[in-house]
Parts: structure tokens; sequence; C-alpha cells
């Protein structure tokens, strides 16, 4: 089969590799779609220790597919079956599992390889995080459970509520997502982006109301007055970047729940204006990957179309492509790339 495999930060190859075979347990999937991630750039700049322990794997982690063979001993999945597939599969034993956080599974085992023509799902993964779909769900739709159930938890961790004021700062494709469930709870929705056509896109879309932090030299100001005062209920950083997470503490209100949802580069640090997070009670809390229970109901919105994600595909392109797709990714010039 041939596929993208990644050597190692900024060594991308198309190689020719044998077609996999199930092992005991094991399923092999045609890969139907494939979507690129912003996770992905940044794992081929400085690469993923958790993600991609080893290396060389084939890249990409965002798929569905449907299942060409199956090992021994697997009963849940027949050979023609369409999958969405999660790209992590917690061991369900350790104290964070049998916490119900599996997000936090110590033992988290990370899938890769959805830019190749097929895959072999582990044992632990087809036991655990893959999620059969309804003939009409169409492949690339599927393929967003993965990003969704990630929003699904950002939104669970805010406690986000109908009538409630959910800003979120960042208008890439997680940014939307998140702005798509908290719509989807009934809660008013701004995200705050930078203009250029991304942020047209995520109007024209009608998922939220937008915020140009461009066009303003006070975004918090703008958030309070916007909120007659208050500030918003709740607060999301999908940036990762620092000084938008001290934005998002600021810009929340007495009593609100800022979600640090973005993942900051390592080493950084924030400030926090301790009179406040006290004497207003504020609930600061970070949200990290997704659960296999999140994975399915991300599934289930999907296929009853309560979330339609299908507008954030914004380029299609080829397996050997994938380099361009993520230089679209790097330079913000696209949201989602479906990789066929
Ligand atoms: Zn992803
Ligand atoms: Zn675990």
């Amino acid at each position: 089969m041939r596929a993208m495999v990644f050597h190692g930060p900024g060594d991308l190859r198309f190689e020719e590799l044998p077609w996999p075979e199930p092992r005991a347990g094991e399923v092999v999937l045609r890969i139907d779609a494939a979507l690129t991630c912003g996770t992905d750039v940044k794992t081929l700049r400085r690469g993923h220790p958790v993600m991609i322990p080893v290396v060389p794997t084939v890249f990409g982690h965002e798929l569905a597919g449907t299942v060409t063979a199956v090992g021994a001993g697997v009963r849940d999945v027949r050979e023609g079956d369409r999958l969405a597939v999660a790209n992590s599969a917690p061991c369900g034993a350790c104290p964070s599992c049998l916490a119900g956080r599996a997000n936090l599974c110590e033992d988290l085992l990370f899938v890769n390889g959805a830019y190749g023509e097929a895959i072999a799902l582990p044992p632990r993964l087809v036991a655990r995080n893959v999620v059969p779909l309804a003939p009409a769900t169409p492949a690339p739709r599927a393929a967003f459970a993965e990003p969704l159930a990630c929003a699904l938890l950002g939104i669970e961790r805010g406690r986000v509520e109908a009538g409630q004021t959910v800003v979120v700062f960042g208008h890439g494709p997680l940014g939307c997502l998140l702005a798509m469930v908290a719509a989807a709870r009934k809660a008013r929705v701004v995200v705050v982006g930078k203009a250029g056509w991304r942020l047209d896109r995520v109007r024209g879309l009608g998922i939220a109301e937008c915020l140009d932090a461009r066009a303003t030299e006070d975004v918090v100001g703008d958030i309070r007055r916007s909120t007659g005062g208050r500030g918003a209920s709740v607060t999301i950083d999908a940036t990762g970047r620092p000084e938008v997470w001290e934005q998002a503490v600021a810009a929340v209100e007495r009593g609100g729940t800022v979600v640090f949802f973005g993942g900051c580069a390592p080493g950084t640090s924030v400030s926090l204006d301790t009179r406040r997070v006290h004497y207003e009670e504020l609930a600061l809390v970070g949200a990290f990957h997704h659960t296999p229970e999140l994975i399915r109901r991300a599934v289930e919105l999907l296929e009853s179309e309560t979330i339609v994600p299908d507008g954030l595909i914004t380029h299609r392109m080829g397996l050997t492509e994938v380099p361009a797709a993520l230089g679209l990714m790097a330079g913000g010039d696209a949201l989602k790339v479906l990789i066929q």
C-alpha cells in the first residue's frame, strides 16, 4: 500500500509498504477518508513524544474506513463494516480510567496511520474505540468523530448551558467545532479570531457571532461590553497561546468557567489575578483529548446531523499531497483538508 510516513520532525516520506495483515484481535481497515489536523502540523515541526513514541510510523490520526479483514478472536466487527475510529484507546484499568476519566489514562495507546491506503487497528482500539457507521453516513463526515469528541470534552468541562454566553478564542477547526457544540446546546456563541477568509467562513457558515481581534485594541473590553459589562459565562481558549489564556480569564464573568483547551508550547506559563480567581470563584479547567464515550456521542451527533461539520473541509487532496496540505494548514490557508 502507499502511505505518507513520518520519520521525524520535518521528515515525511511517501512510501510503498506491505498491505497490512490482521493479527489476533486486529482489524484491517481500508481508509475511505482522512482529515488533516493542527496537531499534525505541530508534530511535523517538532515531533510528538506522546502521540508518536516510535518512528517511522504512517502519519495522520483522523480517519474513517471500511473493514477488509479481521483477525482471530474479533467478534463485534465484520468484513465490510464501516467504522469511525478514534486515535487512541485507554487501558480501562488505571486509576484515571477507573475514575471515569479515560482521557487521562496513564497508559493511553495512541494510533497513527490515517495517511495510508489501509491500517491495522490494534486489539485494544478494536475492543474499545471504534464505532460502526450507518450506511448513509459519508466517510469524510465520520472522520470528524475524533476532533468533535475533543470539542465535546471541552464543552463538558465548561459545563455550558442554554442561554449562557460562550466565547471561543480561536477560529481554527477546533474553535469552530467547540462553537458548533456550544450553539447546539443553545448558548450564545462568540468566536474571537483574526479577520480573513477563515473568520468569514465561520460567519458564512452561521456558526457564531464573530469578533475580529485585529480590529480592536481591547478584545476583553469588547467582550465585556457585548455582555452588559459582565463578561462571558464560559470562555474557551482554542489557540494554545499563553497571552490568549490570560485574555480568556480576563473576559469571563463572576462565577464563570475558563476552559484551557489549546495546548501551549512546553515551558510556558501565565499569570493570574488571584483576587478575581478567589473572590469571584472562577473555575479554571483544562480539557485534553477525549473518551470512548465521547467518541460514540460524537458519531451520534454527526449521524443525527445535530452537528454538520462538512463546511470546515476547505480542500480535497490526494495522499501524495499531504505535505502540501499540511503547508496550507500551517499558513492558515485551510481549515480541514480531506485526504482521499
Ligand atoms: Zn486531530
Ligand atoms: Zn487507563
